[in-house]
């Protein structure tokens, strides 16, 4: 699964490009990967221009000058490719051979078109992502959405709302509340490993026992890990690239994610792999211990 970086690379990549074209006409080649009435395909998707590329959690949303949006996911294997008539190009989401290879090939589910010949493939092999057509004001209050946490890069997002989001799991460790998406939106295993690090907070802590200075920290490494991910260009596991089709980088400047055997680069002692709400978990024994 992407995490929220890698979407947002992807929100910043179609950002580039969509804007101001106009829907043409679509094809679609999987009902449940498309499950739209094709009365509001035509009403709300043909004939109407792209206003602009959001992002709720790991969820794209292309707003559409006819009140509707199209919401996107890309779960396990989509990718969204770009390829216009001047030879503009990009590919983004899962590496396959699909991104820079002709279109439309096996793993195409979705093809807009638009009127100046531009068209947008949505690909996915393992037919797990969807995109689906909704009012824009609706798009927010949809289940899937509603129930995820705040957004963390959001300028309303402070430490003290992560405190406050926290504190509905007292008695959970800050490992598994990280990555509890009705919490935050969009934190996956990585950079709950980078943020915990970066805190020097041992991810077994049950949330009742942070103080509000661990707390603080935390909120530092979380978004300043975040950034740094999207600046490198999102992407942080082999089955994702960025908007350009290129491999993020960010992996290579992670501090303990997958550097077992490595010496920390805080204190120099090993990093270890142990395992924390079920998952593959990196730390310092020695900068982060337990409590
Ligand atoms: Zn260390």
């Amino acid at each position: 699964m992407p995490e929220l970086p890698e979407v947002e690379t992807v929100r910043i990549g179609l950002s580039g490009f969509l804007p101001g074209r106009i829907v043409k006409s679509v094809k679609h080649d999987w009902p449940k990967g498309f499950p739209n009435a094709e009365t509001d395909v035509r009403k709300f998707l043909i004939g109407a221009k792209v206003m602009a590329v959001k992002r709720r959690a790991k969820v794209l949303l292309i707003e559409l000058s006819s009140g509707y949006s199209l919401a996107i996911h890309l779960k396990m294997t989509g990718q969204l490719v770009f390829r216009a008539s001047g030879g503009e190009q990009f590919g983004a989401g899962h590496p396959s051979d699909s991104l820079v290879g002709d279109l439309p090939d096996r793993s195409t589910r979705v093809i807009f078109t638009f009127t100046d010949g531009s068209k947008l493939f949505f690909n996915d092999q393992r037919k797990f992502g969807w995109v689906r057509l909704l009012p824009t004001a609706e798009a927010q209050n949809i289940d899937f959405l509603n129930k995820v946490g705040p957004e963390p890069l959001s300028t309303d997002f402070t430490w003290k709302i992560l405190r406050e989001r926290l504190s509905r799991r007292p008695n959970t460790n800050i490992k598994a509340a990280l990555l509890d998406q009705t919490v935050i939106a969009g934190i996956g295993n990585i950079y709950t490993d980078e943020s915990l690090w970066g805190a020097k907070i041992h991810p077994s802590t049950l949330v009742k026992d942070l103080s509000d200075a661990k707390l603080k920290k935390l909120y530092t490494a979380l978004v300043d890990v975040l950034r740094l991910s999207i600046e490198k260009g999102g992407s942080t596991d082999k089955n994702y690239v960025n908007a350009e089709g290129r491999r993020g980088s960010y992996l290579t400047f992670a501090n303990v994610f997958r550097r077992e055997g490595q010496p920390c680069p805080r204190c120099g002692h090993e990093i270890v792999k142990i395992r924390v709400a079920g998952r593959g978990t990196h730390i310092c024994p020695h900068c982060q211990k337990s409590v």
